[in-house]
């Protein structure tokens, strides 16, 4: 039997990588909810028809990435390849429809069958913003904020670049003609007596009438995509309008983008999203216009390269078995006063005191039979040497204090 080996494209977050990951979700997290984004957990496995239903036939999801398996109760089940499918589905059979529109940020592990290399695995993890209930551009305009945000506050939006495309749809073009026919409608007298009668029969004849004064109404006039632009222009996030950029699921609409980077070799999406209108009805649930995007937590670590600092302990070391009930103690008070203890579990002075350098201890307190006597601990500052002698009664109190 050959030695066991984690499965091809999986992966195990030692602490270093795990603190990177921790990093990037926690960020997304405190940003997310500054725009009321408030968290949901759906579970990491659905029925196969959730994402059937939802990712479309024809998608490269469904055609060859997915996990899919018999339990053995016989039901058909995949593991998610992305967290939208099961959020509707959740808004579905959990009635949350009535509450429109919601707001909900997620992160987690997702699993594609793909061909691993670096930045791409079979199990993932990303963090989602997902927007529900929301048809106008402003929808648009707030995921893609949200998302800039996130990755300013990782301090990579400069390496990346928003590129920007619209896929319009038969529904949104009705959409758009009907709120145009409003907004004409409202200016009817300022109209053109040829465009009045134009907008009974075919509104969007009236864009491209000749008159001077109906030039000036349809300057102003309501058209998503340019709202949208405009609004990211006032918000000053930069963008690229690329009309190669289509997404891979069948469920799109409307605003599809994704925030790229040069950085990470082939694979250079790091965030990317879009509006998915007709989405909820597919999956048999009431109309729900909405928008959002999924980030990759491996490629937004990667690209922000700094790996977070681990909590520096203070390590707390018994000379000799008379000291250790001592040491407990003074472990516990500075554990519940919110302190990092590192308590070795056994060696002498030596080999304790290289695990609290190896640890990265800011402070070792240092139980001797003399000090003890004394009640009293000796403190050393790992960092500048310093030592001194402080009454055990007032220890604790002391290292809280100066934290
Ligand atoms: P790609 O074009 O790289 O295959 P995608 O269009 O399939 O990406 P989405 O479904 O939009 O990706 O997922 C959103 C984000 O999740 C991607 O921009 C990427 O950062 C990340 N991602 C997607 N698939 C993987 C994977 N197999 N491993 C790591 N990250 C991934
Ligand atoms: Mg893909």
């Amino acid at each position: 039997m050959s030695a066991l080996q984690p499965v091809r494209g999986t992966r195990d977050l030692l602490p270093e990588e795990s603190r990177r990951h921790r990093r990037v979700v926690e960020t997304a997290e405190r940003v997310a909810e500054l725009y009321g984004y408030e968290e949901i957990a759906t579970p990491i496995f659905e029925f196969t028809e959730v994402f059937k239903r939802t990712l479309g036939d024809t998608s490269d999801i469904v055609t060859k990435e997915m996990y899919t398996f018999t339990d053995r109760g016989g039901d058909l089940l995949t593991l998610r390849p992305e967290a939208t499918a099961g959020i509707m589905r959740a808004l579905i059979s959990g009635g949350l429809a009535q509450h429109l529109p919601l707001k909900f940020f997620c992160a987690g592990p997702m699993f594609r069958y793909e061909r691993p290399q670096k930045g791409r695995y079979r199990q993932f993890h990303q963090i989602d913003i997902e927007l529900l209930g929301v048809p106008e551009p402003l929808g648009d305009v707030e995921v893609i904020a949200v998302g800039a945000h996130i990755l300013e506050a990782l301090g990579v939006l400069g390496k990346t670049t928003l590129e920007l495309n619209t896929l319009g749809d038969a529904e949104s073009r009705a959409a758009y003609r009907a709120a145009l026919i409003d907004y004409l409608g409202k200016h009817l007298g300022e109209l053109s007596a040829e465009s009045r009668t134009r907008l009974e029969r075919n509104p969007l004849r009236v864009l491209d009438s000749k008159d001077e004064a109906d030039k000036r109404i349809v300057a102003a006039a309501p058209i998503f995509f340019d709202y949208l632009k405009a609004s990211l222009a006032t918000l000053g996030i930069g963008y690229r309008l690329n009309p190669r950029i289509v997404r891979g699921l069948d469920y799109y609409c409307h605003t599809v983008f994704e925030f790229t980077t040069n950085e990470l070799g082939a694979q250079g999406a790091v965030l990317a999203g879009g509006r998915y209108d007709g989405l909820a009805e597919t999956m048999g649930g009431p109309s729900t216009a909405s928008v959002g995007w999924a980030g990759g937590i491996e490629r937004l670590a990667m690209l922000a390269g700094e790996v977070p600092a681990a909590l520096r302990p203070i390590a707390v070391i018994p000379v000799g078995q008379a000291a250790e009930h001592t040491a407990l103690e003074i472990a516990r008070d500075l554990r519940h006063r919110g302190i990092a203890v590192e308590l070795g579990f056994h060696g002498n002075v030596s080999r304790r005191m290289k695990r609290a350098n190896k640890v990265n201890a800011r402070i070792a307190i240092l139980l001797g039979d003399n000090e003890l006597a004394r009640k009293a601990a000796s403190l050393r500052d790992l960092d500048t040497g310093a030592q001194s002698e402080v009454a055990l009664d007032t220890l604790v109190d002391r290292l809280a204090a100066e934290r």
